[in-house]
């Protein structure tokens, strides 16, 4: 008779002990019996029960899902401190590195996998050479590409990756989701052939397993991939790139709530492995660590291809019919008259935003929550951006009955609208998630738009990162204010990093290239310094912002969010909480709140958020780890807790 131990991917930490008749290796995946239902779970010990679990009858293992490991002993110490550090349980965090499938896939997944077709790699510029050999001078540290937009950081990245491999040390190379589709993973299947495993969430699980497996038995040493790859099982990890480091979506949404940077620095230091991070606009965390020589700062000045940083002009709305102004409109013109291309970008889906009476200030929002709802002419519905929630658009009030309503707001339906209008003569499209649902739909845009079939390629976040399209003079920014209003003290870092990553997509191949961007609020500092490219003036300006207020990187931040049908429970279980925390906490973090969440309800559900502010990040982690295992939770309400959280909605 054999035991072992299992963790289940639920909000329980603690490992079950079951029997099986053979052998079963630590770090396979079982199904196991639990509460009258089989759970997939981990087998993280093999050991003969406690003393506790002695007298209880113990149930035999459903079934045996690996003949091999997935993980080994090191890999768990990870798991246990991500389950610790986002307050998980081991279970979940588990669930969140490893891959899901149940069988390897056969057919390899890319058809031309097979040997590295040769390349031959640029000569690298003087200050390429330079950051290369810098990084590559240790075996371990932090280092931080900063460097324009197309001042060739991927090849650096890529220098650094080779010559790594040549240490015989395995390489993570981290995009941001979006990313995914573009360059920088064919770059990698060019460079390094079957050398390289994808990891994203579009593979399959079974792919993801085959590819998992491939990184762990060393067949594949490099991987690439979003924000789960940091995860990947190397067996002697030597490197990994973070690149686009200010990118929300390296943030975790689900529990664990993990910051892909975070853990990149805890495996590098465990596995005494280089970190290289890159971007064009450092998230002010970064570049803080930069500034006090925590990270070695490295900048990458000049653009390679023959392009220069394009010239943004500040055009002020006010007073402006519709969303194009005479400015760029002329420049589009010019543009286009020229043979060249544009790209127009919007932070927002939809034709329309926000459904208002003139008679009565009725605003159409949802049902299940509290955010107004987006008018989809295609699909002739309002719909809910927060839960999928749509219902017909109406042509007079439901409150008042008043016919003097209207719709307000642009989305990038209507950018393609009134573009169509005003210049009938240009080929467009538009990238934005409502565009691209069907499968294939945004290579073959991307590709047309490389091609030059289309001239002029408008959308959402989707245009406005990692595109590298050596036709783009003009970019428009139709309306850069759209981040400024959000309640979160990120707003203005967000902005100013949206309009030069945007901005950064023209005239990476010639020396005229153009940006127009408009906005309300000309006068507001994340717009100011982003049209003069005044980096290290915004940075500068916005540090002593967040000194003043306390704000990271000043301080650290834990914010714990109840949610649950009732409003009255959910707000008497924040206060009580609250309470509580002040009192064990004992001044050594300030407890704001509680307070409505600034999207107050989600799908139904009322939100209520507790933020602690802190210095001192263990010992308030640790009483508040405290806390939770204590606290029991009323039947309906949930408790998310997100450390170092990036959104405050
Ligand atoms: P970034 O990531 O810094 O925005 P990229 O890595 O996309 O910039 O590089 C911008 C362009 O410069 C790409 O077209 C790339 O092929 C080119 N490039 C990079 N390094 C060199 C080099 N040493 N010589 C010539 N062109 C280069
Ligand atoms: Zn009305
Ligand atoms: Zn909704």
């Amino acid at each position: 008779m054999f035991w072992v131990q299992v963790v289940f991917n639920i909000p329980v930490d603690r490992a079950f002990t079951y029997t099986v008749e053979e052998e079963v290796p630590f770090g396979t995946r079982v199904v196991a019996p639990f509460h009258g239902r089989n759970l997939n779970g981990y087998v993280v010990g093999t050991e003969p029960p406690k003393e506790e679990e002695a007298s209880i009858q113990l149930k035999p293992l459903h079934r045996v899902l690996d003949k091999e490991p997935l993980f080994d002993r090191e890999y768990l110490m990870l798991a246990r401190w991500i389950a610790d550090r986002y307050y998980s349980s081991l279970g979940e965090a588990l669930a969140a590195m490893l891959p899901g499938g149940k069988k390897e896939t056969e057919v390899p997944l890319f058809e031309d996998a097979g040997e590295e077709v040769s390349v031959t790699p640029p000569a690298l510029s003087s200050e390429q050479d330079l950051a290369v050999k810098e990084i590559l001078s240790r075996e371990e540290g932090m280092y931080y590409l900063f460097g324009i937009t197309g001042s060739g950081k991927t090849e650096v990245f890529l220098r650094v990756a080779e010559a790594t491999l040549q240490e015989g040390r395995g390489v993570i190379y981290l995009v941001p989701e979006i990313a995914l589709t573009g360059q920088v993973v064919q770059a990698i299947r060019e460079r390094f052939g079957s050398k390289a495993a994808v990891l994203h969430s579009r593979l399959t699980p079974g792919q993801r397993l085959t590819e998992w497996r491939r990184v762990l038995r060393g067949e594949a040493p490099l991987a690439v991939g979003a924000r789960s790859a940091v995860f990947a099982p190397h067996p002697r990890l030597g490197l990994i790139i973070l690149d686009e480091e200010h990118e929300g979506s390296y943030k975790s949404g689900s529990s664990p709530r993990y910051h892909a940077r975070q853990v990149a620095m805890k495996r590098c230091s465990l596995s005494k492995a280089r970190l290289v991070m890159g971007s064009a606009t450092p998230s002010v965390e970064a570049y803080y660590l930069m500034q006090k020589g925590e990270i070695r700062g490295i900048r990458l000045t000049r653009r390679l291809s023959g392009g220069k940083l394009p010239d943004i002009e500040i055009v002020d709305l006010k007073g402006t019919e519709g969303v194009f102004s005479r400015r760029l409109q002329e420049e589009i013109l010019h543009t286009h008259r020229e043979g060249r291309q544009t790209i127009l970008f919007l932070n927002r889906r939809g034709f329309s935003y926000s459904f208002h009476c003139n008679t009565c200030g009725y605003e159409m929002k949802c049902r299940r929550c509290s955010v107004s709802l987006t008018f989809h002419k295609q699909k002739n519905r309002m719909v809910c951006h927060y839960c999928g929630f749509s219902t017909r658009p109406m042509d007079l009030c439901p409150s008042c009955g008043s016919l003097d309503v209207g719709y307000y707001g642009s989305g990038t339906e209507k950018i393609e609208e009134e573009a169509r209008k005003l210049f009938p003569e240009i080929k467009l499209a538009r990238l934005d998630t409502d565009a691209v649902e069907r499968k294939g739909t945004l290579e073959r845009i991307l590709k047309e738009f490389r091609e030059g079939k289309i001239d002029l390629l408008l959308g959402t976040q989707m245009v406005a990162k990692g595109l590298n399209f050596p036709g783009v003079r003009l970019v428009g920014i139709v309306l850069a204010d759209t981040g400024l209003h959000m309640p979160d003290f990120r707003a203005a870092e967000r902005t100013f990093s949206l309009i030069v990553q945007v901005s950064g997509r023209a005239g990476r191949f010639a020396p005229d290239g153009k940006v127009i961007v408009q906005t309300y609020m000309p006068e507001h500092e994340a717009v100011k310094y982003a049209a003069r490219m005044a980096m290290d003036e915004f940075y500068t300006k916005e540090l002593g912002q967040r000194a003043e207020l306390r704000f990271p990187p000043f301080s650290r931040l834990f914010r714990l969010v109840c949610r649950g049908r009732s409003e009255d429970v959910v707000r008497g279980v924040a206060e009580d909480l609250s309470a509580k925390l002040e009192r064990e906490l004992r001044g050594r973090a300030e407890v704001l709140g509680p307070a409505e969440c600034p999207i107050g309800v989600i799908a139904g559900n009322h939100r209520y958020q507790i933020i602690l502010r802190t210095k001192t990040f263990l010992p308030v982690h640790g009483v508040l780890k405290n806390q939770l295992s204590r606290n029991k939770l009323p039947r309906g309400v949930y408790l998310e807790v997100d450390v170092d959280p990036v959104s405050l909605l």
